[in-house]
């Protein structure tokens, strides 16, 4: 389906692999100019060099979205380098599972800061000049674990709760100004995330899924770029699940 958008940027983390590659291509091919973001360059790299094959408009910066100096310096430099940013999705995240008698503060803080303080720190270097052009998009990937709770995921699943509530509240500091800031709860997605689960939690993972098959990184790009274009204009602080039935 081909969207409205007009001459947008967009900034996606994460873009190397899985979810963050599949939003990243889509956008491409509605004709948004992507800045793809990772934590290595190789990663990101590849994702914007296989977008301009394609003949699409990328641009690959690595950035570690857990260092929030790194965060502000690059949001400066990119903000200078394309003149505005238009689109925001925070998808980059990692796990660390154990059980919290077992988890490590290190664990803890790492899956904290990659999964939600990143998106304090780029919505807060990247919203002001979008407030100001009175049009903006922030989509940011949460998990149903973070409806629902698992247990081993305490510090996923606290992130991942945690970046609901910053949704909604951006949602509501910023509607006056026309910004549209939503999220989107997947289940279980075919990516390197979930290529560790063994044979025998996957079939119970389908037993549990009424459409009986793990999801695919285009199904969550559907609606994530969706939710980026001019028609989900009356959208916002909405949280979305693309779980195949598991969580409802
Ligand atoms: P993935 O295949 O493991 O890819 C993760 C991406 O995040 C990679 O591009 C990685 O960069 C980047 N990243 C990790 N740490 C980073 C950091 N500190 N700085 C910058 N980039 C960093 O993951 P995925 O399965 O596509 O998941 C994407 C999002 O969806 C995550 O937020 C995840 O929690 C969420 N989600 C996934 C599932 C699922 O079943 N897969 C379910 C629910 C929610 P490099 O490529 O450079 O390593």
């Amino acid at each position: 389906m081909q969207l409205t958008f007009d001459n947008r940027v967009a900034l996606v983390t994460g873009a190397g692999r899985g979810i963050g590659r599949a939003i990243s291509e889509e956008l491409a091919r509605q004709g948004v100019k992507v800045i793809c973001v990772s934590k290595s360059e190789s990663s990101c790299g590849a994702v914007a060099e296989s977008i301009k094959a394609a003949g699409g408009d990328a641009f690959a910066r690595p950035v570690d979205v857990s260092d929030g100096e790194a965060v502000a310096q690059a949001a400066k430099e990119l903000l200078e380098q394309f003149g505005q940013i238009d689109i925001l999705v925070n998808n980059a995240g990692i796990t660390r599972d154990g059980l919290i008698l077992r988890m490590s503060h290190e664990d803890w803080d790492a899956v904290i800061s990659t999964n939600l303080s990143s998106c304090f720190y780029w919505s807060k270097h990247l919203i002001h000049p979008m407030a100001r052009r009175r049009w903006g998009r922030i989509v940011n990937i949460t998990s149903i674990t973070g409806l629902v709770g698992n247990a081993g995921q305490v510090n996923y699943a606290a992130a991942k709760a945690g970046m609901i509530g910053l949704t909604k509240s951006l949602a509501k500091e910023f509607g006056s100004r026309t910004l549209t800031v939503n999220a989107i709860a997947p289940g279980f997605i075919k990516t390197d995330m979930t290529s560790g689960l063994s044979d025998q939690i996957t079939e119970i993972v389908l037993k549990n899924i009424p459409l009986r098959r793990l999801g695919q990184p285009e199904d969550v790009a559907g609606i994530a770029v969706y939710l980026c274009a001019e028609e989900a204009s009356y959208i916002t602080g909405q949280v979305f699940s693309v779980d195949g039935g598991l969580a409802m």
